[in-house]
C-alpha cells in the first residue's frame, strides 16, 4: 500500500482536518502506526481536533531549523502521532516550506500511513505537499464551488508530479447539489468515498476528539471507517 497521502482541495472548509483525523484514527485503530501532519501552515488548526496543546516545538520550528523533527512529534494514542503547526502570524512569516521534504522522507521510514492536511489555496506551501505524497485524496463537499475549485488542486498535483487517488465527498444530503458519481467524473477520478453531513462532526471538534472516537456509530464514523479499510485493504 501506498505510505505517504496528502489530503487537498481548493477550497477551504470543506472537511480536510476532519478527513485527516479520522483516517488516521480509524487506521490507527486497527493496529496501524500513524502519524497526521499540518502542513496548512497559514491556518493550523490540526492539534485542537485531537485535544493536542503543543507544550514545545511544533512544524514551524522544524522548518525553521530551530528543531529537529522529533521535537515536533507528539504522541496521541497508541498507535498515532501528530505533528502540529504554530499558530500566530509570526512564525508563519518564519518558515520556508522547503524542509517539509526532509521531514516527509523522515516519516516515511517511521509510520505505516503518513496523512499531510493540506492548506487550501494555490501557493508554495500547499503544492509542495501533493508533489511529496505517494497519493493525493482530493476532498469537496457537493457544491459547485468546492468542485471547481478541485479541479485546480487536481492540476497542481499533476504539475507538482503527483498523482491523485481518487475523490471524497464530504457533507453530503441526501439531495445534493451534484450527483457524487457526476462530481468524480468532472474531475476524472474515482470516488472512494461520501462522508454524509453529521452533527457530530462539529460537535466532535469542540470537544477534541476525533468524529470516530466521539459518535463511533454515526454515519459519518461509520463513512470514515469504510474508507480507511477501503484503503488498508481490510474488510
Ligand atoms: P477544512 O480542513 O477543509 O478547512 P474542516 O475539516 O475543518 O475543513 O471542516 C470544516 C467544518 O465543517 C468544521 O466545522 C467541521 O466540523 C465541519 N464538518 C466537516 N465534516 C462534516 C460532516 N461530515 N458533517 C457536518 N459537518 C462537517
Ligand atoms: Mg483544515
Amino acid at each position: 500500500h501506498e505510505t505517504v497521502y496528502a489530503i487537498a482541495s481548493g477550497k477551504g472548509g470543506v472537511g480536510k482536518t476532519t478527513t485527516t483525523v479520522n483516517l488516521g484514527t480509524a487506521l490507527a485503530e486497527a493496529g496501524k502506526r500513524v502519524a497526521i501532519v499540518d502542513t496548512d501552515l497559514g491556518m493550523a488548526n490540526l492539534a485542537g481536533f485531537v485535544s493536542l496543546t503543543p507544550d514545545s516545538m511544533t512544524l514551524h520550528d522544524v522548518l525553521s531549523g530551530d528543531a529537529s523533527i522529533d521535537d515536533a512529534i507528539y504522541s496521541i494514542t497508541e498507535n498515532i502521532v501528530a505533528v502540529p503547526s504554530g499558530t500566530s502570524l509570526d512564525e508563519y512569516a518564519d518558515t520556508s516550506p522547503e524542509g517539509l521534504r526532509e521531514v516527509v522522507a523522515e516519516l516515511r521510514d517511521r509510520f505505516d500511513y503518513v496523512f499531510l492536511d493540506v492548506g487550501a489555496g494555490v501557493n508554495h506551501e500547499t503544492v509542495l505537499p501533493l508533489g511529496l505524497a505517494d497519493s493525493v485524496i482530493l476532498v469537496s463537499t457537493p457544491e459547485p464551488a468546492a468542485v471547481h475549485d478541485s479541479k485546480k488542486t487536481l492540476e497542481l498535483t499533476e504539475r507538482a508530479g503527483g498523482a491523485v487517488t481518487g475523490l471524497v465527498v464530504t457533507r453530503t444530503l441526501p439531495d445534493s447539489d451534484i450527483s457524487h458519481d457526476e462530481i468524480a467524473t468532472r474531475l476524472e477520478t474515482d470516488l472512494l468515498a461520501t462522508i454524509p453531513e453529521d452533527s457530530a462532526a462539529r460537535e466532535s471538534v469542540y470537544a477534541g476528539t476525533p468524529l470516530i472516537v466521539y459518535e463511533p456509530d454515526g454515519p459519518a464514523a461509520v463513512a470514515y471507517r469504510q474508507l480507511a479499510a477501503d484503503l488498508a485493504g481490510i474488510d
